[in-house]
């Protein structure tokens, strides 16, 4: 039975169920697992769970009813605190956390914690896209996390561990959520009619990376199409730079007004470009491409008529995965794109030196 509704996580709501049982709750938690795989709302299930004023917390089972649940569901619960990135922002600003300059520390989310629970029980704080804090963010944390004040539960979500400061990760209980399961990912696919029938469901559940929220993004007909070309022109030679990044901006900029939704697509597509060298890569190791036909067909016909050089495709691979950072990172959006695609025909069309 998916807990609360939400699939995929038992073995971490058992994690909970246990401690809550044992009145053993640490003070700061750090969820750690890729995007779009219900850590934020397991977090809000927890903080209802904490605040639910009719049932107790060990039963792990809020009653959804009472007006402490539903301010939690509605984000308005004066006892829940929630910090993220604002979409404009690259990192979380300082004053989210301890107030604008002219009422440091009289304000944010620190000194919100401080104060007495507005309705006599716990407090919960939830700091989302915690991958994003920077190093005078964090600072201005460590007091706080390395000693909540008491019936306090701070948790703070990230995409990996690696992406936290070790400031951080040493004062937090670490709980690490894996990528959904793929049958469960073709069901709720299908649930949520992100997809018509089971074949476009497998196929979503294929490349969404074990995230239903991914699969939201790849649940688009013409970013398959794009891809199809996509894919044929990374296999042409000599490598057409220009057309393929007139073509990658022109898609990027339909994705809609907002920069975030542009930022998706990039991501994505510069994600495709990943697969077709990963792909040339497990060719060139005599390996097979996978179940994706499209990718295969693409990679076996450019291994053929290009001698295929792993040095070459390992170099590009590396140079897209560093464009996929950039992305990540905010740089603008048209300039990563077109050093992207220089650099990737630039290392095609270089001479190697025989050894
Ligand atoms: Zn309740």
């Amino acid at each position: 039975m998916p807990w609360l509704g939400l699939e995929g996580h038992d073995a971490v709501v058992e994690r909970f169920r246990r401690a809550l049982e044992r009145g053993r709750l640490a003070g700061t938690y750090l969820f750690v697992g890729p995007a779009g795989i219900g850590k934020r709302s397991f977090a809000l299930r927890l903080a209802q769970t904490l605040l639910c004023g009719v049932r107790p917390e060990a039963a792990m089972n809020p009653c959804g009813a009472c007006p402490a649940c539903q301010q939690v569901v509605a984000q308005t619960h004066p006892d829940l605190l929630l910090v993220s990135k604002p979409p404009d922002k690259a990192t979380i600003p300082l004053e989210l956390l301890i107030g604008p300059p002219e009422k440091r520390t009289r304000e944010g989310l620190c000194h919100s914690l401080a104060l007495a629970s507005f309705m006599g029980g716990r407090k919960v704080a939830i700091i989302d896209d915690a991958d994003d804090l920077n190093i005078e963010g964090a600072n201005s944390l460590l007091k706080t996390l390395e000693e909540p004040p008491p019936r306090t539960t701070i948790i703070l979500i990230g995409t990996s561990l690696e992406k936290q400061l070790p400031t951080i990760r040493s004062r937090s209980q670490v709980i690490s959520f894996r990528p959904l399961a793929p049958a469960v990912l073709e069901r709720l696919v299908l649930e949520q009619n992100l997809a018509a029938e089971p074949e476009a469901a497998a196929h979503l559940a294929r490349h969404c990376e074990g995230s239903l929220a991914r699969a939201a993004e790849l649940a688009d007909a013409e970013l398959w199409k794009f891809r199809g070309e996509l894919l044929r022109r990374l296999a042409d030679r000599p490598l057409p730079a220009l057309t393929i990044a007139r073509a990658v901006n022109e898609f990027v900029e339909a994705a809609g007004k907002e920069a975030a939704a542009k930022r998706v697509r990039a991501r994505t597509v510069i994600g495709f470009a990943a697969e077709f060298y990963r792909a040339m890569l497990r060719i060139g190791a005599g390996a097979m491409v996978g179940d994706d036909r499209d990718l295969a067909a693409v990679v076996a016909a450019a291994a053929k008529d290009t001698s295929l050089d792993v040095d070459r495709a390992s170099e590009q691979l590396d140079r897209t995965l560093e464009a996929l950072e950039h992305v990540d990172r905010n740089a603008h959006l048209v300039t990563v794109i077109e050093c992207w695609l220089d650099d990737l025909a630039r290392i095609a069309s270089a001479r190697r030196v025989a050894v």
